[in-house]
C-alpha cells in the first residue's frame, strides 16, 4: 500500500457505492461521486454530483402527512461515457469477463484512475485506462480521459458522451418513500463541432445549473474528425461517435466539462459561462498540470508524516491522507468565495440531505491550524443565518438566537419530523432537534478561531454578535430552581440520541444535561469577556444594538455561577438528571442475540422497546467535556458553579460511561481515544485505529455509501495534530506537551498559528521545533520557565520533560 494511493485491486460490485463515496473528487464548490463513467443508478451504482450550497425543498407524504424536507441535489450526470465496440452491446463490466483492474486514488496529484482489461463475448481483449479530476484550481472544471487499446483486434468503437440530467435523489435506501426529484430540465443544445450543453434548474429554490461538455478524440496526438451525430431531449444530451482501432494502438478521449450555475460570482447567465468556458480549454493534460500544482500546494499546508512502531506498510498514513483529501474536497479554499457549511456527509451522497450538524466542531480545529481562511468564510455561513436563529429563538418563547440543529439554506430548522428505522419498518416521531448543544458548538468554534488567529477582525464584525445572541439564548433558555437555588436547561437532547427523553414523560428531552449545561455556561463566560477582546466603542455599539443591558448581564453572570450539574451519588458526573436510575442493559445478551448493537436505538424500538428505558449511549456525551476542555479549565468551570471537581473526576466518569456506550455515531471514538490519550494510551491508540477505519471499512454497514462520515474523518487526523502532541492555544501561546501513543515513533506536522509556519516534530522523548516562515520574526519557545528565541528558519530540539513546552507568540 502506497501512502499516497488508495486502491482498489478487483472490481467488486457489492462494494461499488461504498468505493463511489470513498473515490469522491471535489474542490469544495462541486463533488463528483466515483462512479463508473458508463454507470447509471441501479441496484450497484449510484452516481452523484453535489454542488456546495446546492439545496432545494419537496413535499412528500409520510406517515398520512405532508412533510417537506430539504435535500442537497444530485445535479445532472456529467460523467456520462459509453462504449460500443463494433456494434455489439454498451460496455458494462458486469457483462464481460474482467482480465484485470486495478481502481487508485492518487491523493497527491487528486486524480482517480482506473485501469482495467477486459474480454468481450467476441473475444476480443481491450485495455481501458480511464483519469478524471474535479479541478481544484478551476473550480467551474471537471475532465475525464479515456484511452482505449485493443489487444488482439481492430475495428471500430463507437463512443457516446452525455450530460444527463435524468437523475433524482434516490441514494439512501430509507428516504425512498420521500420526494427525489428535485430537478426540472430547461434546455439543452448542441455546441459547435465537439461539445454538447445541458441546463437545469431546482424546482423550489430554483437554483439554475448549466453544464457543458466538450468531447475530443486523439491519436499519437493528432485530434481525430469525429463528426458527431447528437442525440437530445431537454433533460439528456449526447453525442455518438465512430473511432476505428487498430491493434495495439491507443486512442485517447478527452471529455472537459464546466458547471456554472446562477448561484455564481462574476457570470452574466450560468449556461453562456458553461459554454464559454469549455471552448477555452485545450487538453486534459494541461488541465491536469494546473490541477496538481493546486493540491500539491495543498498538501504543502496540511500533510503530516509519521513513522509506526509496527510496520502497517503505509496504511495509517494513506487512511489519514485520505481523510485530509476528502475533508479538502469538501472545504476547499473555493468555499472563501461561496455561502457554503460543511456538511456532515461531504459533498459525498445524500445521507442525512447534505445538512450541516455540529460535527464542524470536530473539523474546525484542523482548518484553524492549516487554512484558518476557510474556518472564516464557514463561520459567516453561520453569521448570515443569524436573523433566521433569532426568529426560531423568538418562535419557542425565547431570547437570543437559537440555532437549528439540522442546517442547510437559510438557516431554518431542516431536521426532518418523522423517522424511519429500517429495522423495523416504522416511522416514528424524530425529536433529536431538541440538540440546542448545536448552539454551543457554534460559539465554540467561533471563540476558536478567534484564539487560534486572533482575529479582531473577525470578532469585531460578525463573531462577537453571534456569540453574545447564543449567550443570550442560553441565559432564556435556563430556568431558575427556587428550591435548589439554581439555574437548569430542561426538556433538551444531549449529544447521546439514544436519551430523547423519560420512559415516564409524554414531553420529550431530558433535564439538566452535563454536557448542554456546562457549555452553556462556558458560552456565557466567554460571552462576559468580550469587552477584553474588543475595542471599547466596538462593545458599545454592539450592546447598543443588540440591547444588551447591564441588568441583562448581570443575569448571564449568575445564571453561570448557579447553573445545576447533576452527580451520581458517589460523584461521577451525570450525562443527565436521573440517567443512573435508568435500568441496566444486559449487553452480553444483545450482543450474543445482535452481533452488531452499535444502532441499540433502533434495536430496541423494533423490539418494542426504548432506548430511553436504559443506560445506554450511542456517543457518552459527557466525555465531550473532557475532549473539548482540559482538566485546569474544567475545574475553573466547576469551580465557577461552587460544585467540587477533583481530578480524579476525570477517570471515574469515563470508566462509567465507556462500558455503557455502542460508538452509533462515528465521532464517539474518536472523543473516546482522545479522553484517553493520557490516562490509557494503548486503548487510546486502538480506538484511534478503529475510528481511522470507520469509513474505509464501512464499519456501520452501509452508511459510507451514503455519504463520508468527515467529522470522523478530520477528528482522526486532529487527533494526531492536537492531542498527541498536546498542542493547544491558550493565552495567546502556543502549547505543546506530547504523549505520543507507543505504536508512533515519529510524527512531524505543519501547522500555522498567528501566520506564523511552524513544523513541529516529535520522536520519543525528543521535540523539534522549526519556525518556517522567512520574513516574520522571532518565535519564543519556553520550558521551564526558560525563554528560548527561535529564528526563521532556526530549528530547535528540546529533551521532552514533563512540563509542558510552549511557544510564545511574538
Ligand atoms: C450523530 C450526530 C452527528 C450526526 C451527523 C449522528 O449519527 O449522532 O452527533 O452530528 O450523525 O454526523
Amino acid at each position: 500500500m502506497s501512502e499516497w494511493t488508495w486502491t482498489y485491486h478487483d472490481y467488486a460490485p457489492e462494494q461499488e457505492r461504498l468505493r463511489e463515496a470513498l473515490c469522491t473528487l471535489g474542490n469544495g464548490y462541486f463533488a463528483t461521486r466515483g462512479a463508473a463513467p458508463e454507470a447509471r443508478a441501479d441496484a450497484v451504482h449510484y452516481p452523484g454530483t453535489y454542488l456546495a450550497g446546492g439545496y432545494n425543498r419537496a413535499m412528500s407524504e409520510v406517515h398520512g402527512r405532508a412533510i417537506e424536507n430539504e435535500d442537497l441535489v444530485n445535479l445532472p450526470n456529467w460523467l456520462t461515457l459509453c462504449l460500443r465496440i463494433e456494434g455489439g452491446p454498451c460496455f458494462d463490466l458486469a457483462e464481460c469477463e474482467v482480465l484485470s483492474y486495478r481502481q487508485a486514488l492518487d491523493l497527491r496529484d487528486g486524480i482517480l484512475i482506473r485501469e482495467l482489461v477486459f474480454r468481450d463475448a467476441a473475444d476480443r481483449e481491450t485495455e481501458l485506462v480511464q483519469r478524471r479530476l474535479v479541478h481544484m484550481g478551476m473550480h467551474h472544471l471537471a475532465a475525464l480521459e479515456t484511452v482505449i487499446r485493443p489487444l488482439n483486434w481492430s475495428g471500430s468503437v463507437e463512443i457516446h458522451s452525455a450530460l444527463d440530467g435524468r437523475v433524482e435523489n434516490a441514494g439512501v435506501e430509507r428516504y425512498r418513500g420521500l420526494e427525489g426529484k428535485h430537478l426540472e430540465a430547461l434546455e439543452s443544445q448542441a455546441v459547435g463541432e465537439d461539445a454538447i450543453y445541458l441546463k437545469v434548474r431546482t424546482r423550489q429554490s430554483r437554483i439554475e445549473v448549466a453544464m457543458a461538455a466538450r468531447t475530443r478524440a486523439y491519436r499519437d496526438d493528432h485530434r481525430l474528425d469525429i463528426e458527431p451525430s447528437i442525440e437530445h431531449e431537454t433533460d439528456y444530451i449526447g453525442q455518438t461517435f465512430r473511432v476505428t482501432l487498430d491493434r495495439d494502438v491507443p486512442v485517447r478521449v478527452e471529455k472537459i466539462v464546466a458547471l456554472y450555475t446562477s448561484r455564481d460570482h462574476a457570470v452574466t447567465e450560468c449556461g453562456l459561462e458553461a459554454r464559454e468556458a469549455v471552448g477555452l480549454e485545450d487538453r486534459f493534460n494541461e488541465l491536469l498540470a494546473s490541477h496538481v500544482l493546486l493540491w500539491r500546494q495543498l498538501w504543502r499546508r496540511f500533510d503530516l508524516q509519521l513513522a509506526l512502531r509496527e510496520d502497517d506498510e503505509g496504511r495509517t498514513a494513506a487512511i489519514l491522507r485520505l481523510h485530509l483529501f476528502h475533508l479538502l474536497a469538501t472545504a476547499s479554499p473555493h468555499v472563501m468565495d461561496l455561502d457554503a457549511g460543511v456538511p456532515a456527509r461531504g459533498l459525498h451522497g445524500e445521507a442525512y440531505r447534505g445538512h450541516i450538524f455540529w460535527d464542524e466542531l470536530f473539523i474546525f480545529p484542523l482548518l484553524n491550524l492549516r487554512l484558518p481562511e476557510v474556518t472564516r468564510s464557514l463561520l459567516l455561513y453561520r453569521y448570515r443565518r443569524l436573523a433566521s436563529a433569532r426568529a426560531a429563538a423568538r418562535a419557542a418563547g425565547l431570547a437570543g438566537a437559537m440555532y437549528p440543529w439540522q442546517s442547510g439554506s437559510n438557516g431554518r430548522e431542516e431536521t426532518q419530523q418523522w423517522h424511519l428505522n429500517p429495522r423495523s419498518g416504522r416511522w416514528t416521531p424524530d425529536e433529536t432537534q431538541l440538540q440546542r448543544h448545536a448552539n454551543a458548538a457554534i460559539a465554540f468554534n467561533v471563540c476558536q478561531y478567534y484564539e487560534t488567529t486572533g482575529d479582531t477582525e473577525f470578532l469585531s464584525s460578525y463573531g462577537a454578535e453571534m456569540l453574545l445572541e447564543i449567550a443570550r439564548f442560553w441565559a432564556s433558555l435556563a430556568t431558575r430552581n427556587q428550591d435548589l437555588e439554581r439555574y437548569e436547561i430542561r426538556g433538551v437532547i444531549g449529544p447521546d440520541e439514544f436519551h430523547t427523553g423519560y420512559p415516564d414523560r409524554e414531553q420529550p428531552g431530558v433535564d439538566n444535561n452535563a454536557y448542554t449545561s456546562l457549555m452553556a455556561v462556558w458560552v456565557i463566560s466567554r460571552a462576559l469577556h468580550l469587552p477584553e477582546h474588543l475595542p471599547a466603542e466596538r462593545w458599545e455599539e454592539l450592546t447598543e444594538q443588540l440591547a444588551v443591558s447591564e441588568d441583562e448581564l448581570r443575569h448571564w453572570d449568575a445564571v453561570s455561577r448557579h447553573m445545576r450539574i447533576c452527580f451520581h451519588s458517589d460523584g461521577i458526573i451525570s450525562q443527565f438528571e436521573g440517567f443512573e436510575t435508568l435500568a441496566e442493559l444486559d449487553w452480553e445478551g444483545y450482543r450474543r442475540r445482535y452481533g452488531d448493537i452499535h444502532r441499540l436505538d433502533r434495536i430496541l424500538e423494533a423490539e418494542g422497546d426504548n432506548a430511553n428505558r436504559y443506560q445506554v449511549c450511542k456517543q457518552a456525551d459527557v466525555l465531550m467535556l473532557f475532549y473539548l476542555f482540559s482538566a485546569e479549565e474544567l475545574g475553573q468551570l466547576f469551580t465557577r458553579l461552587g460544585y467540587p471537581f477533583s481530578p480524579d473526576t476525570i477517570p471515574r466518569t469515563i470508566d462509567y460511561y465507556l462500558p455503557r456506550t455502542t460508538h452509533g455515531s462515528t465521532l464517539s471514538r474518536v472523543t473516546t481515544a482522545w479522553v484517553l490519550a493520557r490516562s490509557d494510551r494503548p486503548r487510546s491508540w486502538s480506538l484511534f485505529t478503529e475510528a481511522l477505519e470507520s469509513d474505509v471499512l464501512d464499519i456501520q454497514g452501509g452508511t459510507t455509501a451514503e455519504g463520508i462520515h468527515l467529522g470522523a474523518m478530520a477528528g482522526t487526523v486532529d487527533l494526531l495534530q492536537r492531542c498527541y502532541t498536546g498542542l493547544e492555544i491558550r493565552d495567546q501561546h502556543l502549547w505543546l506537551d506530547p504523549t505520543l501513543p507507543d505504536e508512533l515513533k515519529c510524527l512531524r506536522i505543519r501547522v500555522r498559528f498567528r501566520g506564523q509556519t511552524v513544523e513541529v516534530e516529535i520522536t520519543g522523548d525528543l521535540a523539534r521545533v522549526r519556525a518556517i516562515s522567512p520574513d516574520k520574526e522571532v518565535i519564543r519557545l519556553r520550558l521551564n520557565s526558560q525563554t528560548l528565541s527561535l529564528q526563521a528558519g532556526e530549528t530547535l530540539e528540546v529533551k521532552l520533560a514533563r512540563t509542558p513546552l510552549f511557544v510564545d507568540a511574538p
